[in-house]
């Protein structure tokens, strides 16, 4: 008899499990576009020069290792408030906001749903239908019920804004509210700005938290366009958080660096806030890795890399953009009849791509093209040698 008897085998990873079919599928032609990772047009993930730059400064000057203090690198965590809400920005300078850096996106999503559990117990969580996998099991995890907002219609292959205000105006005072801040995930359909101030005022009225989950931050529009609602949030007055991840916008997946940045309506209640979130961080895992904070902190703030930086993303978000007008072209070549069109409308790493499940069943068993079951495919797999196949075989199963 062992402590572990009774424990379940928990279901795999929707994703993780993808991958795994993937790696063992011996068709040659086959393309995974089941994951959320962006590949250069050689189908590699790329290695992008601002980050080798910075990586070569800090090996001239190589530096011990000791310890880093509860909430990391104080030149990361600055370099994320400035990127988030703007150096000059009221709350900036006023010091109200509370930084800390995270282990990637999920880190300072999951510090800031242990904060949330602290200070509002008795809430519940409500996400977008659908989102990111994860939103719905860490934010359980943390100890919330967790619903969600309407968000996509398929029937009308778009948005159900109407039914998302109607969630929001209904909810109940201190629910937290998860929001994608740019290039929603799995959708890739973003709400406009107009739409955002009619959020923001719901959420004001009722009295909801915000919670902006920030991941793709420069792979919609561009930095400060993606980035443009946390100003409309400054500018309501609330109390909002903002999770950050630099795994795509930097290709340094492995280096877990994102952040978690809380504002706060003054310096004082920021000082006390941050204390709690370094008792959340310092309870889990003491304090974060060097390495990749260090290379984000250098490139930020070195403005010939931070250029170089921009130019990079800016030609990742391009080649997306590239590939989404040629995945509709070549659809349409390959004999699709329906206007795909929408492809072309959604931003981000992924399209939703309408296809059914069964559809996307018979993508990967037939073809060996893999998205996932809701029909997601990620754009940024696509490149000028796998195209062509996965039109054709999308066309076959339409
Ligand atoms: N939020 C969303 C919407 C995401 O898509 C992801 C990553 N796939 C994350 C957060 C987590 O990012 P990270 O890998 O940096 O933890």
């Amino acid at each position: 008899m062992s402590l572990f008897s009774a424990v379940e085998m928990a279901p795999r990873d929707p994703i993780l499990g993808l991958n795994e079919q993937f790696n063992t599928d011996v068709n040659p032609n086959k393309v995974n576009l089941g994951v959320g990772v962006y590949y250069d047009d050689d189908g590699k993930l790329p290695l992008l020069q601002c980050v080798l730059r910075a990586e070569k400064q800090m090996m001239e000057t190589p530096k011990p290792r000791g310890y880093l203090p509860i909430d990391g690198i104080a030149a990361y965590d600055q370099a994320v408030r400035n990127l988030v809400f703007g150096a000059e920005s009221q709350p900036v300078k006023s010091g109200r906001v509370a930084t800390v850096q995270a282990l990637g996106g999920t880190g300072g999503l999951k510090i800031g749903a242990d904060l949330l559990k602290r200070v509002n117990p008795g809430a519940k969580v409500l996400i977008s239908d659908p989102s990111w996998e994860n939103h719905r099991a860490l934010f359980t995890q943390a100890g919330f019920p967790v619903e969600t907002y309407p968000y996509y219609n398929a029937a009308r292959r778009g948005l159900d804004f109407d039914g998302m205000l109607t969630a929001l105006q209904m909810a109940p005072a201190g629910t937290v509210v998860v929001l994608h801040a740019c290039c929603h995930n799995p959708t890739g359909y973003d709400i406009t700005a107009e739409q955002w101030d009619q959020v923001i005022a719901a959420v004001k009225a009722r009295k909801l938290v915000p919670f902006l989950d920030m991941a793709y931050q420069g792979f919609g529009h561009g930095i400060a366009e993606d980035g443009a609602v946390v100003a409309k949030f400054v500018a309501s007055g609330q109390n909002f958080f903002v999770s950050t991840s630099f795994s795509k916008s930097f290709s340094l997946y492995g280096e877990r660096v994102g952040a978690l940045s809380v504002c706060c309506q003054d310096k004082d209640e920021a000082g006390r806030v941050l204390s709690q979130l370094k008792i959340m961080i310092r309870t889990n895992y003491s304090n974060p890795p060097i390495h990749g904070g260090m290379v984000v902190a250098t490139v930020l703030g070195t403005p010939e890399l931070r250029a170089l930086w921009e130019k990079e993303l800016g030609d990742m978000r391009l080649r997306i953009k590239q590939m989404r007008l040629a995945l509709v072209e070549k659809l349409k070549a390959a004999g699709v009849k329906q206007d795909m069109g929408f492809i072309t409308q959604q931003i981000g790493m992924f399209s939703y791509s309408g296809l059914s499940k069964d559809q996307m069943v018979r993508l990967r068993n037939e073809f060996g093209v893999y998205g996932t079951d809701t029909g997601r495919m990620c754009v940024a797999a696509l490149n000028s040698r796998n195209i062509d196949y996965v039109c054709q075989s999308i066309a076959k199963v339409i």
